[in-house]
Parts: C-alpha cells; sequence; structure tokens
C-alpha cells in the first residue's frame, strides 16, 4: 500500500482564496484592511523564514500585515510594552509573538508575554483566556497548527468521531490544543510525551496517529497500524548527513535536494510510513501551509469579531 498524501499546501490555497473576498469586503466596509502584528525578537533563523511566509501570505491575501522587530537583547519589559502598544493599536485586529523567546529572556518570558496579549486578539489561541474557552468546546481562537490539522481532516473526508487517535507531544501550541479538537469531534484520544512507556506499541492502535514532536524520522512503520491515517506537525530542518541518510536512500530526490542545498526539511514521520499509512500529510506541504491559513482565518476572525461581527 502507499499512502495517500494529504495535500495541505493545496487546501492552503483553496482557503485564502475563501478568504480573500471577506477581506476584501472588510476593508472596503470599514476603510482599511484587516491587520495583523507579528512581534519577532532577535533572529531565530528558522522563525525568520516562518515569520516572512505569514508575512507575505497575508499581504497577498488583502490583510495589513507588520513585522515589530525586536533584537535578541530584549527584556521581558521591552516586548511586554511592545504587546501592550500593539493591544491599543485600532489598526492591528490580530497580535502574534513568534515563539521561541531568546533564551536569555528567562523560561518564564513567553508565558508572561502570552498572558499580555488581549484575548480578543489573540489569534495563535495561546492566552490563558482562549486556552481556557477551547477546554470547554466553546473556542474563540485555535492555536493555528491544530486546527489547520483538522481543517485537512475533514476536508479530506477522514472520519474522526469513535475513532482512536494518538496524538505525540503535549506542547501548549500543538500538542494540547490538537487533542482537545480531536476529543471535541469524539474522537477517543490518547496523548504521549516523553515518559510515555511502549510509544510504538501505543500508537499502532491509533486510526488516526498525529506526531507533533520534534524528533525526525521517530514514527517508523513499527508505529503505523495499516491504513491509519498519519499527520506529521514536525518540522526539522537536517544539516546533518548521517540522519538524513537514515531517512532517504541513495537515488532519493531529497536526498539530491540536501546534497545541493546542504540542508533538508523532514518530519516527524520517517518516509517508509508512505508504505503502511492509509493517508499521510507530508513535509513540506502538509501542516506547515495550513497553519498559515489558519492564522489568516483567525485574523479575519479577530477583525471581524472586533466590529461586532
Ligand atoms: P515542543 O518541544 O514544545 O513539544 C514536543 C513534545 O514532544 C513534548 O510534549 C515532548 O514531551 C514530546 N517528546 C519529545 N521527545 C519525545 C519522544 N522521544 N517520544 C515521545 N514524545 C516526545 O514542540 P512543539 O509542540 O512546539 O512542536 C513540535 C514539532 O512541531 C516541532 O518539530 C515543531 O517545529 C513543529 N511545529 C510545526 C508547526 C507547523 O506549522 N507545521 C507549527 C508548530 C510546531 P515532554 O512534554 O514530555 O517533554
Amino acid at each position: 500500500m502507499t499512502a495517500r498524501l494529504l495535500d495541505g499546501l493545496g487546501l492552503a490555497r483553496r482557503i485564502h482564496g475563501e478568504i480573500r473576498p471577506e477581506v476584501a469586503a472588510f476593508a472596503a466596509k470599514h476603510g482599511r484592511p484587516p491587520g495583523l502584528a507579528i512581534v519577532l525578537v532577535g533572529a531565530d533563523p528558522a522563525s525568520e523564514v516562518y515569520v516572512r511566509n505569514k508575512l507575505r501570505s497575508g499581504a497577498e491575501i488583502g490583510f495589513r500585515a507588520d513585522l515589530e522587530r525586536l533584537p535578541a537583547s530584549a527584556t521581558t519589559a521591552d516586548v511586554l510594552a511592545l504587546v501592550r502598544r500593539l493591544n491599543a493599536s485600532p489598526v492591528h485586529d490580530g497580535v502574534l509573538v513568534q515563539s521561541p523567546l531568546p533564551r536569555a529572556m528567562g523560561d518564564d518570558a513567553g508565558q508572561r508575554i502570552f498572558d499580555a496579549i488581549v484575548p480578543s486578539k489573540d489569534v495563535d489561541g495561546l492566552t490563558p483566556v482562549n486556552m481556557g474557552l477551547l477546554v470547554q468546546k466553546r473556542a474563540q481562537f485555535v492555536a493555528c497548527t491544530p486546527s489547520g490539522v483538522v481543517e485537512l481532516l475533514e476536508r479530506e473526508g477522514i472520519q474522526i468521531a469513535g475513532r482512536h487517535a494518538v496524538v505525540i507531544g503535549r506542547s501548549d501550541i500543538v500538542g494540547k490544543p490538537m487533542a482537545l479538537l480531536l476529543l471535541h469531534r469524539d474522537a477517543t484520544v490518547t496523548i504521549a510525551h516523553s515518559r510515555t512507556r511502549n510509544l510504538e506499541a501505543l500508537c499502532r492502535q491509533a486510526d488516526i496517529l498525529v506526531a507533533a514532536v520534534g524528533r525526525p524520522g521517530l514514527v517508523t512503520k513499527g508505529f503505523v497500524k495499516p491504513g491509519a491515517t498519519v499527520v506529521d506537525v514536525g518540522i526539522n530542518s537536517m544539516t546533518d548527513e548521517g540522519t538524513v541518510l537514515g531517512l532517504f536512500p541513495e537515488g532519493h530526490r531529497r536526498l539530491a535536494l540536501f546534497r545541493a542545498k546542504g540542508s533538508v526539511l523532514v518530519g516527524d514521520v520517517h518516509p517508509e510510513v508512505a508504505e503502511v499509512a492509509g493517508a499521510l500529510t507530508p513535509v513540506p506541504g502538509g501542516v506547515g501551509p495550513l497553519t498559515i491559513a489558519m492564522l489568516m482565518r483567525n485574523t479575519l476572525h479577530a477583525a471581524l469579531m472586533a466590529h461586532g461581527a
């Protein structure tokens, strides 16, 4: 069996097309486009790429999308001051602080900063208010990556209700909201993490397996029940030839790409899983583009809510 590839990129483009007229209608009605501000602290290379993609998609769809940059030397107080200014901005409906923050800011910086975003502009769904509303199944804003996954499963006609979903990863931004979204759609959900025992055997029970770990190729064939749907959230930029050779055999297109560029993006799911899974999201071109599409949808939603719609 070769898994059906779930085309996240194609779906993201369709969603952008769906949003575009609504964005134009908002701009015509209110005399300004819906606005998104992205706060980037420091110069983490992966974050630079993610932020650039978000800004580009926003501009293409018709949003106002602004980058608010702070140096890596910024203090928590500096970022909090910026977030408060954006909370009060009349042209920004959504405020996103890109993770990760520089380590030097300290362990609790992220939480303090996310807590400061006004919930009505929290398009990443990370504030305690929005997390709490999600737990209670009355979410206003849900983290973009897990909502993108659910959007993909539903539009691809993959049944969720009554099925066993295993989510590997329990972060606030992916794993936990992912598990809740699946639970709210009547899946039976198991959350696995670094202390889970017999991970491989547990995952083999899943009808829907979501890997959100950050370990390249962790999920191998043995983790997957034949025919299961496998969602690969992981994005890992590999620069080590040994690891890449463990994922792609000689002659593979991605190995050639690695040799040409010196790096390659891989997921948490080993490519061999395509031999057993029923459906699989590719990396790149799977969950990543949907994360951006959901960010755009959340920003439009924030703008409409701010105007009482
Ligand atoms: P975190 O590092 O915050 O969380 C990783 C989770 O994986 C933790 O819960 C951790 O467990 C668990 N874990 C780590 N090692 C193992 C292991 N060997 N076995 C089982 N579980 C393990 O990462 P994020 O949730 O932020 O991101 C996960 C991945 O998704 C990353 O690759 C990231 O780049 C990618 N990502 C992709 C996005 C997209 O748009 N496609 C968006 C956001 C993230 P514990 O809690 O016990 O430490």
